[in-house]
């Protein structure tokens, strides 16, 4: 008898021990152009492989999460954060038995298209480009369109939908990217106030009473909580959720977040220099499209010069940001003029 490859193996280990409302690989409604499958990988593993090996993956270790550039190393960025996500929606996902390949290649590739500076950046570039912009979007653009120089990745339509719909109230067609949406959420209100911390924004004594009651009075108390509830109530269950008492207090926490940490004057002092650079970067490369290369001088024949201005500047990071708005906005010494 012929050996069975490693990867139709563990399709069927998938099939015989995950939950009925796993999905699949073997079931996926495939990538837009046919691949020949990989001997070894499942299709979502090799999704999640291409994700972890692409440049705008690479380039979210220096992107914002909260604070800006982060002096101090402990802080997260974009790329901590995700791994963080990551770990969570595996957890979760495990308990479930729902797919984890798939759970892990969502949410590595779903903030690929932040922008540099986080939300500020984000909101900037909204207002900016004719029919807004969004960084669940944008993610999608990524995989879809920009990566491997222009050609897109050509990832599975679980994950591409998965990336598209992590945003709280979107509703993502498998239960794992439900995963890593409520991931997510977890993630950042318990990350951003370990961090808010750090940065003496906040304390803990300031976090509401009533929901390091139910949570948990550390960081990994607060997390553990969370995860444990949602595996309680959706174990067997067609859908992921908190139960009714745990998810008010998630809710104060995260508003308390956005008030107190979001917010914040010391958290947010930066911002306005942040947006500005946005703005100048956006107008400049609207009119100058020319000096756009690669992947973004591809699109900007189909898509136009601010849809390619803002592909451009959504995947700088901070410093590349700033160093591009020096070279073009601030005067060099005339010394350094002619390098
Ligand atoms: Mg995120």
């Amino acid at each position: 008898m012929e050996q069975e490859n490693p990867r139709t193996y563990y399709e069927r280990i998938q099939a015989e021990t995950l939950s009925p409302y796993a999905m699949l690989s073997q079931n996926s409604r495939g990538r837009e152009r046919p691949l020949e499958p990989c001997q070894i990988r499942t299709d979502f593993s090799r999704d999640r492989d291409r994700i972890l090996h692409c440049k705008s993956f690479r380039r979210l270790k220096h992107k914002t999460q909260v604070f800006f550039s982060p002096q101090g190393d402990h802080y997260r960025t974009r790329l901590t954060h995700t791994l963080e996500v990551s770990q969570i929606a595996r957890t979760i996902a495990r308990a479930l038995r729902l797919n984890e390949d798939l759970t892990e290649a969502i949410a590595l590739g779903h903030d690929l298209g932040h922008t540099p500076f986080g939300h500020s950046g984000e909101e900037m570039l909204d207002t900016l480009l004719p029919g807004g912009f969004e960084h669940n979007e944008q993610s999608l653009r990524v995989v879809e369109k920009l990566e491997y120089d222009g050609q897109g990745m050509n990832l599975t339509y679980e994950v591409r939908d998965g990336i598209v719909n992590h945003k709280k109230d979107a509703s993502p067609c498998t239960l794992e990217g439900r995963v890593v949406s409520i991931a997510d959420r977890i993630a950042y209100v318990n990350h951003d106030i370990d961090d808010a911390i750090r940065a003496g924004v906040l304390q803990e004594r300031d976090i509401p009473e009533a929901c390091t009651r139910a949570l948990g009075d550390t960081h990994g108390k607060r997390i553990n909580t969370m995860i444990l509830d949602v595996v309680e109530q959706s174990f067997s269950q067609p859908y992921i959720r908190m139960s009714e008492p745990i998810r008010e207090r998630f809710d104060e926490l995260r508003a308390f977040m956005f008030e107190n940490v979001y917010h914040n004057p010391i958290a947010k002092s930066q911002e306005q220099k942040a947006e500005r650079v946005i703005e100048e970067l956006f107008n400049y490369y609207r009119t100058h499209a020319e000096e756009l290369t690669g992947e973004y001088r591809k699109y900007l024949e189909i898509d136009g010069p601010e849809r390619a201005a803002a592909d451009y500047i959504a995947g700088m990071t901070d410093n590349f940001a700033v160093r591009d708005y020096e070279r073009l906005f601030v005067p060099k010494s005339w010394m350094d003029a002619g390098n």
